[in-house]
C-alpha cells in the first residue's frame, strides 16, 4: 500500500514535469535545456563491451525494467559476428554466477549451441616449489567453470537484444563530453563529437579501465601498473584423451595458464614482463611453441630450505601430494595468427555511484587476469545493478535517486574489494623467488590443498 502510494506520487511528479513541458512555452524553454537536444532516455550506457551490452540485456529481460528507454553508445565499430569455423583468441573463464546472468538474459542456450567448453578440473602449481592445488567437481556442484570466446558471448547477448525497440545501440560514437547532475544539471548528459547530445535519468559508465564517465565523477581512482603484458594465443595440442582440465603454473617470471577450448585446442594466457613479452611475440611459431612447452615443463632449481620445510609440512598433513601432480598435454602448434597482448594493471574507483551516475565493470575495477575474475566481477555488477534498479522502479523511485545507487555500490564493494585485494596479493606473492616468500606461499597452497572445506570456501568465493 505504502509502496504503491509512493509510486503514484513519484509518477505524478515526473508527469507533471512533462505536462508543464507541453503546456507552457516559457517553462518548456527552461525545462528543455535539462534534456539532451537529440533525445532523453531513461538510461544511457556508455560502453558496449561485454558488461555494457549485458546490462542492456538484463534490463530488457527484467519485467520491471523492460519498458525503459535505453541508449547504448560505443566508440568501437559495429560487432561483425563470430566465425563459425575459426576460434577467436579472446576467451574468458566464466563462473556460475555469470552463467546464471546469461540464463536471465536468455543468451546461455545460444552460447552452448555455438561453442563453449566446460572445465571439469583445474591444477595450479608453483614452479619454484612444486606445491600445488587441484579443483574438480567434488569441490563444486557441476563444472568448475566454462571457457567462452568473447565473440560468441557478444553475439549471443546482442541476439537477445534484437527484438527490443526500446534499446538503441549506436557504434562508432565518439563521446566528447559528459556532464553530470553534480555539475548542476537535472539529468546527466553526453555530447558526441557529431554535435548530438542526449540526456538520461541514469548514466552508466561501462567504458572500461580509462572510463571517461569515472573521470567526470571526480572520484579517487587507485591505479597500479604491473609493467606486465598478458600474452594470449590459441594453441594446438598433441595426444590428449579428454581436454577438460585448466592448467596454471606460477613461474619466477609470471604466470601461464592453458584453458581448454575443444578436444584439440586450448587457449593460453601468459602474464610476463614487457621485455619478455616482446621477445615471445617476435619468436617464429615453432620457437614460440617451444617456449610455451618449456614454461609448463621446465624444472627450476629448488631451494633446499623450502624443499625440506615442504617435506615436513607433507608429513604433518600426512599427505603424499607429490604423486597427484599431473602434467598438461604437449603443445604442438600455434593456431593461426592468434598471438596478441594486453597491458596488465590494477585499478579501483573509491566510489561506484553518484546522483544519476553509476559505474560497472572495468570502469569501476581492474584486476590481474591470473584468477580469470575481471569480467566475472563486471557481470556481478550488472546483476546487482539490475536488481537494485528493478526494486527502485517497483517502489516508485526515479532511477537517478542516490539511495538505491549507493546500495548497489555498498553491495558490490563488499564483494569486489576482497577479491581485488586477494588477487593483487597473489600477484605480488608469486612475483618473486625469494625463499621465505616461496616457503610461505607453498605452505599456504599445500594446506589449502589438504583442507577440503577451506578449498571449497575459496573456490566458491572465486567462482561464484
Ligand atoms: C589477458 C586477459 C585475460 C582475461 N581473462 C579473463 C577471464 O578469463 N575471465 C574474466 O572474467 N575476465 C578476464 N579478463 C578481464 C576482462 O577482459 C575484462 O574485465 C572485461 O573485458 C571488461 O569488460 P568491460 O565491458 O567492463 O570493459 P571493456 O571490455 O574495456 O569495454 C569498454 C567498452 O567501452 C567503449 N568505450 C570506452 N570509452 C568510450 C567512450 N569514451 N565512448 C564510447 N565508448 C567507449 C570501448 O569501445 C569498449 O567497447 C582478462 C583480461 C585480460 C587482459
Amino acid at each position: 500500500m505504502f509502496c504503491s502510494l509512493r509510486y503514484c506520487v513519484r509518477t505524478l511528479n515526473k508527469s507533471s514535469v512533462l505536462v508543464g513541458f507541453r503546456g507552457c512555452s516559457q517553462f518548456a524553454e527552461q525545462t528543455q535545456s535539462h534534456f539532451g537536444k537529440n533525445g532523453h532516455y531513461d538510461i544511457i550506457i556508455v560502453g558496449g563491451g561485454a558488461t555494457g551490452i549485458s546490462l542492456a540485456g538484463a534490463i530488457a529481460k527484467n519485467p520491471k525494467l523492460s519498458e525503459k528507454k535505453v541508449l547504448l553508445l560505443d566508440g568501437a565499430p559495429k560487432f561483425k559476428g563470430y566465425s563459425e569455423n575459426t576460434y577467436s583468441n579472446r576467451v574468458y573463464a566464466i563462473n556460475h554466477n555469470t552463467v546464471r546472468l546469461m540464463k536471465d538474459i536468455g543468451a546461455w542456450d545460444t552460447i552452448k549451441s555455438i561453442r563453449c567448453r566446460a572445465v571439469k578440473q583445474m591444477q595450479v602449481w608453483d614452479a619454484c616449489s612444486d606445491a600445488l592445488i587441484t579443483f574438480n567437481h567434488d569441490n563444486f556442484i557441476g563444472d568448475v567453470a566454462y571457457i567462452v570466446e568473447n565473440d560468441v558471448l557478444v553475439h549471443s547477448i546482442l541476439k537477445e537484444l534484437e527484438p527490443f525497440d526500446n534499446i538503441t545501440i549506436r557504434n562508432d560514437t565518439k563521446i566528447d563530453n559528459v556532464q553530470l547532475e553534480k555539475d548542476g544539471l537535472t539529468y546527466s548528459k553526453v555530447q558526441l563529437s557529431s554535435g548530438e547530445d542526449f540526456s538520461a535519468e541514469l548514466l552508466v559508465g561501462a567504458d572500461g579501465a580509462n572510463s571517461l564517465v569515472r573521470k567526470q565523477m571526480d572520484v579517487n581512482y587507485f591505479a597500479l601498473n604491473y609493467n606486465q603484458m598478458g600474452l594470449i594465443a590459441t594453441v594446438e595440442l598433441g595426444e590428449c584423451e579428454d581436454n577438460f582440465v585448466a592448467w596454471q603454473r606460477f613461474l619466477p617470471s609470471g604466470v601461464i595458464a592453458l584453458l581448454p577450448l575443444s578436444d584439440k585446442l586450448s587457449s593460453i594466457v601468459w602474464s610476463t614482463d614487457i621485455k619478455h613479452f616482446k621477445q615471445l611475440m617476435q619468436l617464429n611459431d615453432a620457437d614460440f611453441i617451444d617456449a610455451v612447452n618449456n614454461a609448463f615443463y621446465q624444472k627450476y632449481e629448488k631451494n633446499s630450505m623450502v624443499e625440506f620445510a615442504m617435506g615436513a609440512v607433507r608429513t604433518i598433513l600426512n599427505s603424499n601430494s607429490h604423486s597427484v601432480r599431473q602434467l598438461p598435454p604437449q603443445i604442438t602448434g600455434l593456431y593461426g595468427k592468434s598471438r596478441a597482448g594486453f597491458p596488465l594493471g590494477f585499478g579501483h574507483s573509491s566510489s561506484y555511484a553518484g546522483r544519476g551516475v553509476v559505474l560497472i565493470g572495468d570502469a569501476a575495477h581492474r584486476i590481474h587476469p591470473l584468477a580469470g575474475m575481471g569480467l566475472n566481477l563486471g557481470f556481478g555488477d550488472v546483476k546487482c545493478l539490475t536488481d537494485h534498479l528493478a526494486r527502485a522502479t517497483y517502489n516508485g523511485f526515479m532511477l537517478n535517486e542516490l539511495s538505491h545507487l549507493c546500495e548497489y555500490e555498498q553491495q558490490r564493494l563488499k564483494l569486489n574489494v576482497p577479491i581485488l585485494l586477494g588477487v593483487h596479493g597473489l600477484q605480488c606473492l608469486y612475483n618473486t623467488d625469494l625463499s621465505p616468500v616461496v616457503l610461505a606461499r607453498s605452505i599456504g597452497l599445500q594446506i589449502t590443498q589438504q583442507m577440503a572445506p577451506m578449498k571449497k570456501f575459496f573456490m566458491e568465493k572465486a567462482m561464484g
